[in-house]
């Protein structure tokens, strides 16, 4: 018993003074080999040895106190290769009286090793994988004891965290340096946000940070330890008792398991075992639920397996219960360049992230107008969502390919995969920069042709790119995103500000306030509605506007206010009839009078305008033309109706195309009735932003484009490389064409004309 107490005061001992160095000074390569000096004394071994996990499964001698110092950063292992490589295989500890006995002992000269006899190591554990091991050795043959191997394992947990951190190699290195447990996999999810990104994985939820691995105080950590447990206890009895009534099933007997293993006393004991060693309680947690993990990832029964979910379940619970766990704790620990998995996310939880380097996103859940889908577009980070169980698919450090365009993601990828996607990335990044650098070049096609390119907005952020891109202004303001990010509806006078926000941030250039396209499924959690089976034709837009008239007279009286003395362009969405539009300008002149009466300063002038989106319009336009200053076309929504399409099914995703002849039809005709009547147009749904379609777009002769501000570059680029006389001269030839689409057609023209489009 005394020696017990003296050896766990030992361990104490050496865990504050390696604490002491993981937090001083120098760099990870200084701190390692301060670690490995410290070790080898404490342990009273001749010899400590770190090896790290290299890319391509090698373990490289890092640091060394006792072997020849010419050899670290020269010996490397294979895993499997000599006893190092054995633990790293095996994920266990191992101690040999006679090391050199071993079957697997493999002799390097250049270490000088062979006047060691006895050896022990353990691996450096870390999210279920192997990051490289951890070795000392005796000249005189001896038995470690079973408290000596577990001592180490706990101090290889301090190693562990020094060569997470990526200080040592770099974070990529290490998740491709795995030990083959977990083989790649593709997961499919929907397109939130297109784009491409690769890096490794940081889980938003589970991810638990352990600021305090030490405990200066054993009797007070298990005190915590048995009071979190009491309380966790408590809640999964709740749980359990409120699945009850639900009845016999599965479920059930899930739960129950789960009760039992929460009532395990070799887990908890085990936990207890390791705080008596100096650990803070939720670091002691931490360890035993590394052991569980690797060896039950080891295991290829799914049985076990699921067993295993339960337990990083319930390790996870009682890690919350211990610490109360902050997210937002956590950023300064994350890698330099990371792909963040989460559930859900909120807004500004993407914001703090973002700060940080986030490359991509991927949620369990989320539909394309989820707040952060929205701020993802904002900040161009490609998203893929409802992606089944990727928090728990998904380790922390996996390598995750984000394929945004294809609505897919790809955990693990090999060595060749990694590498075209890496180089995929760059050249994006690379074209990136070229269009950036066409951002003061004029939108003038090779014939002379100028195109006015305004951007698509909804939030102050996508503002800055004004600027960025040299757009001309925003051709549609979505101002139902900004209410959307809230939680209660904003008064009159924090809209007014919020307008008067975006005029001042515009500088001038000209702005289209669309007004609230809220409803359907751009809910606002503060707006009652009624659950609709076609949400998309239903309660929205100008119709939720009409039948709620102080809603849409507030968003009016906002905007007068704060388009004093400057030009205001408001457009009302979903107009089905001229009727609508007539009862939209009625509330928008009370407001204009309104504003008169209380002797505000009116705007400059006032344009009204509408979205045409709905295709009963395209039978009054010679009535529209007479009553508005311009027309946007929102092609997303009028494709939609056009075609009976729901272009949110996927079953349906290819089924049309917007390049195909009725669709050019419509739009040539639009635009020539436009041009008869002298009303200006423009287009501003997603096909603005598309450089393909767009080229089709100038070819009929629309000449203003409003798009995603990262399209822009694209859209520049595609413009400034064509003859708008050739391209149209080629229309005319195919629009009366049969096919299901043009696309291929006009791709070709691209081909063979040299049309700058994006690889
Ligand atoms: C459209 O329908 O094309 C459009 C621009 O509006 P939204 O995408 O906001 O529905
Ligand atoms: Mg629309």
């Amino acid at each position: 018993m005394a020696e017990d107490a003296e050896s766990l005061t030992a361990t104490r001992r050496l865990l504050r003074r390696l604490r002491d160095i993981m937090a001083g000074s120098g760099s990870a390569q200084e701190r390692l080999d301060r670690i490995v000096k410290i070790i080898a004394a404490e342990m009273v071994a001749e010899v400590c040895s770190a090896y790290v996990m290299r890319a391509g499964e090698v373990l490289e001698l890092f640091a060394t106190e006792g072997l020849r110092r010419e050899a670290v950063h020269r010996t490397r292992l294979r895993v499997g290769e000599g006893l190092v490589g054995v633990i790293a295989a095996t994920a266990r500890p191992l101690a040999l009286y006679e090391a050199q006995l071993h079957p697997d002992f493999a002799y390097r000269p250049e270490t000088g090793e062979e006047i060691y006899h006895s050896l022990m190591g353990a691996p450096l554990l870390r999210g279920g994988r192997v990051l490289g091991v951890l070795v000392v050795q005796n000249k005189t043959p001896r038995h470690y004891s079973d408290d000596e191997i577990d001592v180490l394992e706990t101090v290889a947990m301090v190693v562990a965290e020094l060569v997470a951190s990526g200080e040592l190699v770099n974070p990529f290195e290490i998740a491709q340096a795995r030990t083959g447990v977990t083989p790649s996999l593709r997961l499919d999810g929907i397109r939130l946000n297109p784009g491409l990104a690769i890096g490794p994985a940081v889980l938003h939820e589970s991810r638990l940070v352990i600021r305090q691995i030490v405990a200066e105080d054993a009797a007070a950590e298990l005190a915590r330890l048995k009071g979190a447990v009491a309380a966790m206890r408590v809640a999964i009895d709740e749980l359990v008792a409120a699945s009850e009534p639900l009845g016999k099933g599965e479920h059930r007997d899930i739960i129950e398991t789960y009760r039992m293993f929460a009532a395990d006393r070799g887990w908890v004991g085990r936990i207890a075992e390791a705080i008596k060693s100096g650990l803070t309680a939720e670091a002691a947690a931490q360890k035993v639920r590394e052991e569980t993990r690797t060896r039950m990832l080891q295991v290829g029964d799914p049985y076990l397996r699921e067993r295993l979910i339960d337990l990083e379940d319930l390790a996870n619970r009682l890690q919350q219960h211990l610490s109360g766990s902050d997210p937002s704790a956590a950023l300064p620990e994350l890698p330099p360049e990371f792909v963040l998995v989460a559930r859900t996310l909120g807004p500004a939880e993407l914001l703090d992230y973002a700060r940080r380097r986030v490359q991509g996103l991927v949620l369990e859940e989320g539909s394309p107008t989820a707040h952060v889908a929205i701020v993802a577009r904002a900040l161009g980070i490609p998203v893929v969502g409802r992606v089944e169980e990727a928090t728990r698919q998904i380790e922390p450090g996996d390598i995750v390919v984000v394929d945004g365009d294809r609505g897919q993601i790809l955990l693990r990828p090999g060595e060749d995969v990694y590498q075209s996607v890496a180089a995929a990335v760059e050249a994006r990044l690379g074209q990136r920069v070229y269009y950036e650098s066409l951002a003061r070049a004029p939108a003038i096609t090779r014939d002379g042709v100028a195109i006015t390119l305004l951007i698509n907005a909804g939030l102050p952020i996508d503002l800055e790119q004004l600027e960025a891109t040299g757009a001309e202004g925003v051709g549609l303001f979505r101002t139902e995103l900004s209410f959307m990010v809230r939680n209660a509806f904003p008064d009159v006078d924090a809209q007014t500000a919020f307008y008067r926000g975006i005029f001042e941030q515009a500088g001038g250039k000209p702005i289209i306030f669309r007004t609230l396209d809220i409803g359907g499924d751009k809910a606002l959690p503060y707006l009652d509605h009624l659950e609709e089976d076609n949400p998309a034709m239903g309660w929205r837009a100008i119709r939720v506007g009409l039948d709620r008239p102080a809603l849409l007279r507030q968003q009016l009286r906002a905007l007068i206010r704060a388009a004093a003395g400057r030009t205001l362009s408001v457009s009302f969405p979903m107009i089905a009839e001229l009727s609508e539009l007539e009862a939209a300008r009625a509330l928008l002149d009370m407001e204009r009078e309104r504003a008169g009466s209380e002797g505000r300063n009116p705007p400059q002038s006032v344009e009204i305008g509408v979205v045409l989106e709905v295709p009963s319009l395209l039978f009054q336009l010679e009535a529209l033309f007479a009553r508005i200053d311009f027309l946007s076309l929102g092609t997303n929504d009028l494709a939609q109706f056009l075609y009976a399409w729901d272009r949110g099914n996927p079953r349906l995703a290819d089924r049309y195309d917007l390049l195909s002849a009725p669709m050019l039809a419509l739009l040539r005709e639009v635009l020539g009735r436009a041009r008869d009547a002298d009303v200006p147009v423009s287009v501003c749904g997603e096909m603005a932003g598309n450089p393909l379609e767009s080229m089709a777009l100038v070819a009929l002769g629309y000449r203003t484009l409003s798009m995603v501000p990262s399209a822009i570059g694209p859209v520049k680029a595609m413009i400034r490389s064509i003859d708008v006389g050739s391209l149209e001269r080629y229309l005319d030839e195919i629009r009366g064409r049969p096919d299901h689409t043009l696309r291929t057609r006009l791709e070709a023209y691209a081909r063979d004309h040299d049309v700058t489009l994006p690889e």
